[in-house]
């Protein structure tokens, strides 16, 4: 190489390495100002977790997002508060969060969904035991709920090409112990639906100021897991006759209600989700829920006849070890208005003299005392017997 080469070949080396210098300088300046802003980060993140630790926090509902604020319900005290909230938070947050405020009722944060209460207040059943068979008498309401509940989750398809809709929701009603959540299981088992059970009156005794949220929480769920059933147990108690007091508790029961009510309107009834819900209180019931699109389908259950206390007497004791003697017509003529609770009851109790006396059979005097007993409880409690 000439004197001459090398000079070039050592200036574009100089040039290439006055170019990288320039490319690090500038990625350095870059890097820079990344760790400006990472400091400013964890600077109002520490700031931020100091106000957080130095006071406690409330937990409260977000009830509503207003103009002017957003109303916040507190727990524990159900005290409601139209505060302030800062944009940045107030664009994340949504009806029904949950929320963590300061004394002055400020919000702080908003606090993940409670997948604790979402738990708690509905029990879900994948696969329920029940089948049609365990259940006695009720031949008229199988079928009623076969049509309504069990053919448009078998047939959703069928239903969408023909273009009609089922009905909306089934609601069965009747006194206490008589079936009802057993044909709902039964139906969630003969179809292969998920059961998701609610109960109105926990909604609003235990998990105040939550009701439209776990309604919410509960339609959600239903189209995770979908086929479904969703049983909504004691809907009175979400859905009663408006009362002329106006205390927040009512407001709180309204909201539930109005929540369940919007989730069904929204709701396409040819979807693979069923609505069954139950009753004891059929006259409380506001009429508002019976509407068409609503539960537009009314179910009666009532006690059990002569002959499906017989039919659900022979159930409860087709496992139990009776001796010959044993009369179930008898027994059905001696239980003139008890529920099929109170049949599987008398069965069990029947059961329990037996072993009390050392037998492995159960005979009929069993089933007279059993019965001697219930009576003896219902004069000193001076209330019709309630087992279960
Ligand atoms: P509640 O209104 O109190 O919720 P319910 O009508 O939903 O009552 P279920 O929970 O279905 O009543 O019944 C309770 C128990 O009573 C059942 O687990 C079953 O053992 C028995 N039972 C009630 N009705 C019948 C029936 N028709 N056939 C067989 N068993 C029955």
């Amino acid at each position: 190489m000439t004197p001459r080469e090398r000079f070039e070949a050592l200036k574009d080396h100089y040039v290439e390495l006055v170019q990288v210098n320039r490319q690090l300088e500038e990625q350095l300046a870059a890097a820079d100002d990344r760790q400006d802003q990472l400091t400013a980060e964890v600077d109002r993140l520490e700031r931020e977790n100091d106000t957080l630790k130095s006071s406690s926090l409330y937990v409260a509902t977000a009830e509503e997002l207003t103009v002017d604020g957003v109303v916040v319900k507190q727990h524990g005290n159900n005290q409601e508060v139209l505060t302030e909230v800062s944009p940045s938070l107030r664009d994340e947050m949504e009806a029904g969060d949950r929320v963590a405020i300061n004394d002055s009722f400020n919000v702080q944060t908003i606090l993940d969904p409670e997948t604790d209460a979402r738990a708690q207040a509905m029990q879900v059943d994948e696969s329920p035991e029940v089948t049609y068979d365990d259940i006695g008498g009720l031949e008229e309401q199988i079928l009623e709920v076969r049509e309504a509940v069990e053919e448009p989750l078998v047939n959703a398809a069928q239903f969408r090409e023909v273009g009609v809709d089922p009905p909306s929701g089934v609601l069965l009603h009747g006194p206490p112990g008589t079936g009802k959540t057993m044909l709902a299981k039964a139906v969630a088992n003969q179809t292969d639906a998920t059961f998701i059970k609610m109960a109105g009156s926990e909604l609003v005794q235990k998990f105040i100021g939550e009701g439209a949220r776990l309604v919410r929480d509960l339609f959600e769920l239903a189209s995770e897991r979908e086929p479904a059933v969703i049983f909504i147990d004691e809907i009175d108690a979400i859905a009663a006759k408006r009362t002329e007091s106006k205390t927040s508790g009512d407001a709180e029961v309204q909201r539930t209600m109005m929540q369940l009510l919007s989730e069904m309107d929204g709701f396409d009834d040819r979807g693979e989700i069923r609505i069954v819900a139950a009753t004891n209180r059929f006259d409380m019931l506001d009429r508002a829920i019976l509407r068409p699109g609503r539960f537009d389908r009314l179910i009666e259950v009532p006690l059990p006849d002569w002959d499906a206390r017989q039919r659900i007497l022979e159930i409860h004791t087709r496992e139990m070890n009776l001796a010959a003697g044993v009369d179930m017509a008898d027994l059905a003529g001696e239980t003139d208005g008890f529920s099929g609770a109170e049949l599987a009851s008398l069965a069990t109790e029947a059961g329990m003299f037996a072993i009390r006396d050392g037998r492995t059979e159960v005979g009929m005097v069993d089933f007279e005392d059993a019965l001697q007993k219930v009576r003896d409880d219902e004069d000193t409690a001076g209330r019709p017997i309630a087992f279960a």
